[in-house]
């Protein structure tokens, strides 16, 4: 893609710049831009579409992303060591990338969205991909303010992201996750693939939300799957004990003996409306 966009290869780029890799930012860049392609064109059509990023570092996903044909990046990268390198792809496809510098953690996303179609991609940091995701799933007002989010995580988040009930992957994260948006794994990339290598492998997620979750109350949600998987071999009927144990099981009409792994989201959901 190099002699597609115009722009020079990324390991140029990270030498002219000094880019030196810093763990504890979480870096591992993608330098294959075809792999940064496939990345974004998970998220489907862009045209139109006005994409939040978040730590574009040397710009490999947001050169896919604009060659791609969103209307608008907005990229939202903490180290200013990579605003020079974002500089110049924000001057080969003048008005269409703002780079904010800052913690995409304290980032009101929702605030900066501008009117139509807004869509996430992202190569996550992966010491705050998490809490970022959940960040995206807990606002009040559903739908949310985004389309899709398209999200690289180490695969093990991915895999507790997409997990149902009876998986071992099966935990919080599921819950929220499969209660408010449908989320897939698309595929893995291997840490070959990252300069430096990560220790594990990656996946890239993708999720949609859904129009009409079961309506249940965010905060009585986290309390009784933070009861339950907080002990989670144990019985619900023990893990649930300061929720009112067998008496809120009985009102949900939950067996007392099953443990929290084998509850649907749709049974959680009515454990936190018998709360
Ligand atoms: N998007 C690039 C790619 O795919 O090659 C870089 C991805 S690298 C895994 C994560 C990026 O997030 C780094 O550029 C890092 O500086 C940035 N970053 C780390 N913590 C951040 C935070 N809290 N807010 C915004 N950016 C952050």
């Amino acid at each position: 893609m190099a002699a597609l966009d115009g722009l020079p290869p990324l390991r140029d780029v990270i030498q002219r710049h000094g880019l030196d890799a810093r763990k504890a930012l979480g870096q591992n860049f993608l330098l294959d831009l075809n792999l940064t392609q496939k990345v974004a064109r998970t998220a489907g059509s862009l045209e139109g579409v006005t994409v939040f990023e978040v730590g574009p570092g040397p710009g490999g996903l947001t050169r896919a992303i604009l060659a791609l044909g969103a209307a608008k990046v907005i990229a939202v990268e903490r180290d200013a060591r990579c605003l020079p390198a974002l500089a110049e792809i924000a001057d080969h496809y003048p008005g269409r990338l703002e780079v904010i510098e800052g913690d995409a953690l304290k980032t009101d996303f929702a605030a900066l969205a501008p009117q139509g179609p807004v869509k996430i991609i992202a190569n996550l940091p992966y010491n705050v991909g998490t809490q970022l995701l959940v960040n995206w799933l807990l606002p009040a007002r559903w739908p949310p303010f985004w389309q899709s989010l398209t999200l690289m995580f180490q695969k093990e988040v991915g895999q507790r992201i997409v997990a149902q009930e009876d998986d071992d992957h099966y935990g919080r994260l599921g819950v929220l996750c499969g209660w408010r948006t449908l989320a897939h794994m698309a595929f893995d990339i291997s840490a070959q693939a990252f300069t430096p290598p990560p220790k594990v492998t990656s996946t890239v997620v993708h999720l949609t939300p859904k129009e009409n979750p079961i309506p249940c109350s965010i905060d009585k949600l986290e309390k009784v799957t933070q009861a339950a998987f907080g002990q989670r071999r144990k019985m619900l009927r023990q893990s649930l004990k300061p929720l009112g144990g067998e008496v809120l099981l009985q009102k949900a009409d939950i067996d007392p003996q099953r443990r929290a792994e084998t509850l649907s989201v749709e049974e959680f959901c009515r454990l936190a409306n018998s709360l």
